[in-house]
């Protein structure tokens, strides 16, 4: 029900830029409708303070008329301004009746962040100044004629509720900056798992592939230690796409990323190096090692039955880090000797 209602009749979502204002302004009409009513009940029964009653019935009926007017609407830039209105011009009007009395003044302190959540960095600061700026003349013109002030039941009162109006504005504050955090947080780590993801078989993209070679190859420089790449390419994939479709050749590839992925060992990385081409790079692994698991992925694949109902069989070129090498050179050696896999018949491993 109060979710119904402060969030307009779910016309706004919790994705929505606007949500958080929509939040508050809802909520900060109604706080105003329920404490300007109190206050106009207390004034009249309590204080006889006439005038500040009239006030409060006044700012209570405005408080409903425009959030009515909101609710029905749902601008938020003008439910922002007559919002921020309404406070400040009730904040100045009740201190021009009350400045001298029952610590009013304090109020004064719920202005500034109202108006910047609500307005933003540049209006906010535009309508604080002016609201500052009126509060001083008002001051001026009404200051010779203060009093001392005593500290009555309403002066508790006001500063009470002053006090709690600002924690929570300021804790609603905090809140929304949360949220706006956190849903950067998760959009980056979804745009950084986008980033080195290939969108079909959701193994890595070339780019990452690219980052873990050099990461491999500067590994083993300092370390000493051995690694392999197995580049591997589907035999007469271009017959499948012709012969069943294109549909049917991505899922003939989204089942070889499977197979790749599920013989690999937990240290290899399988990657996507482009159309029907693979790379795994196998750290800490030297040729008669990726031999072996290049054996295992021919073998998966051969013995595979792919969706189209057909068998395919699978070529690998392997190379092993050499003294000297880069990524490039490293490529070009699984490269050629994939190049000699084909040319000796398809369907083998060669190193
Ligand atoms: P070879 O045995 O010599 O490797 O023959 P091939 O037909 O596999 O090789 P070729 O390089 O001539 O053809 C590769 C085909 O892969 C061509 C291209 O249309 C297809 N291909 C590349 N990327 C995709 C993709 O993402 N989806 C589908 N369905 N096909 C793709
Ligand atoms: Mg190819
Ligand atoms: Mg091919």
């Amino acid at each position: 029900m109060l979710k119904h209602f402060i969030t307009n009749n779910h016309r706004f979502k919790p994705a929505d830029p606007e949500y958080q204002q929509v939040y508050l302004i809802n909520g900060m009409l109604l706080g105003m409708i329920v404490i300007f009513t109190f206050f106009f009940f207390v004034n009249l029964a309590f204080f006889s303070l006439y005038s500040v009653a009239l006030l409060d019935f006044i700012a209570a009926a405005l408080a409903a008329t425009l959030l009515r007017r909101f609710q029905l609407s749902n601008n938020v830039r003008q439910g922002a301004n007559h919002t921020v209105l309404l406070l400040g011009g009730f904040l100045i009007g009740y201190l021009c009746f009350a400045a001298p009395h029952f610590y009013a003044l304090y109020w004064l302190c719920i202005f500034p962040p109202l108006a910047f959540f609500l307005l933003g960095r540049g209006r906010g600061l535009i309508a604080t100044a002016v609201f500052m700026g009126l509060l001083t003349l008002l001051l001026v013109w009404r200051s010779a004629s203060w009093p001392a002030a005593s500290f009555s039941v309403e002066s508790l009162l006001n500063v009470a509720l002053a006090s709690i109006c600002l924690v929570i504005l300021v804790h609603y504050y905090e809140v929304s900056r949360f949220e706006v955090l956190r849903a950067l947080a998760t959009q980056h780590r979804q745009l950084q798992r986008l980033s080195v993801t290939d969108t079909l078989t959701g193994l890595f993209n070339r780019s990452k592939l690219d980052e873990i070679l050099s990461q491999e190859i500067a590994r083993s420089i300092r370390h000493q230690s051995p690694f392999s790449v197995i580049l591997a390419d589907l035999d007469f994939f271009k017959a499948v796409n012709d012969n069943f479709g294109h549909m049917a050749g991505d899922q003939v590839l989204i089942a070889f990323a499977g197979i790749m992925q599920q013989h690999c060992r937990e240290l290899d990385v399988a990657g996507r190096w482009g159309g029907e081409e693979f790379l795994v790079v196998c750290p800490h692994t030297d040729l008669a090692g990726a031999k072996l698991l290049a054996e295992r992925i021919r073998i998966a694949v051969e013995t595979h039955d792919f969706v189209h109902g057909k068998q395919l069989t699978v070529s690998l070129g392997i190379a092993s880090f050499i003294r000297d090498d880069n990524a490039n050179t490293m490529l070009k050696r699984a490269d050629d000797a994939l190049y000699r896999a084909k040319a000796k018949g398809r369907n083998r491993v060669e190193m």
